[in-house]
């Protein structure tokens, strides 16, 4: 047996069989490039799901991270690091908030802000408020807090029962007024859905939520884990509405790969959590903070939130012209700068054609079972994603 074929063999053997993976070990990464055990090389046009913003190997990262680890690497939370305050302070600049917490994944990000808005208004001596509406095909994360609003069958079939979140249809603004009244705690919307299928929110419906729950005092709260740091063309994605939510969880751009989440609120929220009300081990640990603070500084530096809008409009004309040619496969293309998809038409399934992508040497996943995501890498150089595309193309041409 080959030692790639005894390594899959081992991992049939002992991983826990809750993925689907195809038999690929991936090795190693630079930029957009990826190389898998067997020598096989790929354009990583899904960047680990909208994670690895740098790209794979970024020099900044690699140094902050090797440099941190060797300075020190974790502390807990019983005492301040200085990669976790400037990580802090760079973050509430750049997302135009007041105050940071800091924890390791994009649930964990959401259920701060579930409990975040329960216990602002318990705080204020209205504990019945603690209804939350959330959106149907949302998706906030696999916690039974995070799952509870998040607004897809699928994902919570057989965990019930869940604390209980009222669904209205994405983007609908009147099924909202149907059910919404003051005592929802919070509404909590990502603003271009994200593994429900890369759909924006239609024009207005983020300014509307915001004056529904500004009139009655409900907190409007972001899950921006997918589609912050850049990924849409915005800092936020929230920006493109021109509003502001009352806290916003973000994650994996954060990171760039390192495990690092945040909730990040508005000065009025600062004391809805009191010491000892919320807290995690290793949130915010100075290995984490320097990786963030590394991955923030580098956005910044190399200008990476236009580069995001501008080749974001590069793909769209691309992807436009790629569903033009291939009709019988391909309904439409959508999307935000970098976080874009091909939707497919009716019976032709995104997980075959992805499969086909792989094997051409292009990697991409779907959000749904009908559409084919695209989120490269920010730094992604505009030859490697027109080689990406052109074999897209090609595939596609192939698969009719
Ligand atoms: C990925 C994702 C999550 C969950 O993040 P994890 O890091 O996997 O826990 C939550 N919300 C959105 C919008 C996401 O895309």
């Amino acid at each position: 047996m080959s030692d790639l074929a005894a390594l899959l063999a081992t991992a049939e053997h002992y991983l826990y069989p809750n993925y689907v993976k195809p038999d690929v070990v991936l090795d190693r990464g630079v930029g957009a490039r990826l190389w898998d055990k067997a020598g096989r090389s790929y354009i990583d046009l899904y960047a680990g799901v909208a994670v690895s913003a740098l790209g794979h190997g970024h020099p900044a990262l690699v140094r902050a991270i090797s440099e941190q680890a060797a300075k020190l690497l974790h502390v807990a939370n019983y005492f301040h690091t200085e990669a976790n305050i400037r990580l802090a302070e760079k973050l509430c600049q750049m997302t135009h908030m007041d105050r940071a917490f800091f924890c390791n994944s994009g649930t964990e990000a959401n259920e701060a802000l579930l409990k975040l808005a329960r216990r602002h208004f318990y705080n204020q001596g209205q504990p019945e408020r603690f209804k939350v509406l959330a959106f149907e095909n949302s998706f906030h994360g696999r916690t039974l807090g995070a799952l509870a609003a998040t607004g897809q069958p699928k994902y919570q079939e057989g965990f019930g029962p869940l604390p209980g979140v009222v669904h209205v249809p994405y983007g609908d603004i009147e099924r909202v007024r149907a059910v919404y009244d003051s005592s929802f705690a919070a509404i909590l919307v990502e603003p271009i859905l994200g593994e429900g299928g890369v759909l924006p929110a239609p024009d207005g419906f983020l300014q509307q939520l915001r004056e529904l729950t500004t009139q009655t005092g409900t907190l409007l709260i972001a899950d921006e884990v997918q589609s912050g740091i850049g990924r849409t063309g915005r800092f936020l994605a929230f920006e493109h509405a021109n509003v502001q939510a009352d806290a916003v969880a973000l994650a994996k751009g954060l990171g760039g790969g390192f495990p690092v989440g945040a909730m990040v609120c508005k000065a009025f929220l600062k004391d809805a959590l009191p010491p000892g009300a919320h807290g995690t081990t290793y949130g915010g640990n100075p290995l984490a903070s320097a990786a963030a603070l590394a991955v923030l500084e580098t956005v910044e530096r190399e200008e990476l939130v236009p580069r995001a809008e501008r080749l974001g409009r590069l793909l769209s004309e691309r992807l436009t012209a790629i569903a033009a040619r291939h009709p019988k496969l391909v309904k439409s293309e959508r999307g935000l700068g970098f976080l874009r998809a091909l939707v497919l038409q009716d019976g032709v399934t995104s997980a075959a054609l992805i499969e086909r992508f792989r094997n051409a040497g292009v990697l991409l996943i779907a959000a749904g079972p009908t559409t084919v995501r695209f989120c490269p890498p920010l730094t992604i150089s505009e030859s490697d994603l027109d080689e990406a595309l052109t074999i897209v193309d090609r595939v596609l041409g192939e698969s009719a």
